[in-house]
């Protein structure tokens, strides 16, 4: 990075994502993530946990040039034909492989792997130009939200040298539920209390109840059969440092299940 006195201190976001569709129409969250973007200006470097990239211990995408991987089946054509060109960003992955060492010494680099849904559907709202460098970190649902806020933690400091740090996953995320038939009612009525409790804890700076949540949130396990969506918001409170500013960038459901709120830390 050049200089870094000049540079301001990137804030650290969570986005729900949505459906791949978001990628083609945004609609109100789409243009909540691009008011975001315009708001923080441009970083020199966009590291992104996303909850499409499962691995069991730490990885990061090294590709200097990274696809743009169509990770869904049964979309439109018009998504499949989505290329998101943003540069990779190879020796900011050694960096962070070396900030994360102590988190998990085994952390590595993944030559290959391109950028996934849950990475470029955001960004083609933010940073519609694809020419920041964008890399990748995985993450590890077997190892819960202290590993994961301890990775956050590590990180931290890419703040001040121009890296913005964003968990992509979900508020609540039981895609049965958003594809049954029961009463919407019914199932909107635990993802709001799901979403509640989460969204208290969050505004009011309250990180170890957050990392708790599988036992002390209400229905945390029908909110999250698995925990992968969920985890990415601990990447972005652990960067945030303590206390938190928390900013709601967006709030809402897709369909009766699927809560999407985002938020920004500073
Ligand atoms: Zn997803």
């Amino acid at each position: 990075m050049n200089n870094r006195f000049d540079l301001p201190r990137f804030p650290t976001l969570f986005i729900s994502h949505g459906s791949p569709m978001h990628a083609i129409e945004g609609g109100a969250a789409g243009e909540a993530w691009e008011a975001l973007a315009q708001r923080i200006g441009k970083p020199h470097a966009i590291l992104i946990a996303s909850a499409h990239w499962e691995t069991p211990v730490p990885m990061l995408t090294g590709s200097a040039t990274p696809d743009t991987i169509h990770d869904f089946g049964g979309f439109p054509d018009a998504l499949y034909r989505i290329q998101y060109r943003a540069p990779g960003a190879p020796a900011l992955a050694e960096r962070i492989k070396n900030l994360l060492r102590d988190v998990d010494a085994r952390t590595s680099i993944e030559p290959q792997r391109g950028l996934d849904h849950g990475a470029w559907s955001p960004l083609l709202h933010m940073y519609p130009d694809a020419d920041i460098p964008v890399l990748q970190l995985s993450v590890q649902p077997e190892r819960g939200a202290r590993h994961h806020f301890a990775m956050g933690k590590a990180l931290e400091v890419l703040r001040e040298e121009g890296v913005l740090i964003i968990g992509s996953g979900h508020m609540t995320h039981n895609l049965r539920d958003a594809f049954s038939q029961h009463p919407a009612q019914d199932i909107a009525q635990y993802a709001t209390a799901f979403r509640n409790w989460v969204d208290e804890r969050v505004q009011a700076g309250h990180a170890d109840e957050l990392i708790d949540w599988n036992t002390r949130a209400p229905s945390a396990l029908r909110a999250h059969p698995s925990p992968e969506h969920f985890l990415p918001l601990f990447v972005a409170l652990g960067a945030a440092g303590t206390p938190w500013k928390t900013e709601t960038v967006f709030s809402g459901f897709l369909g009766a299940a699927l809560a999407m709120d985002s938020y920004r830390f500073d």
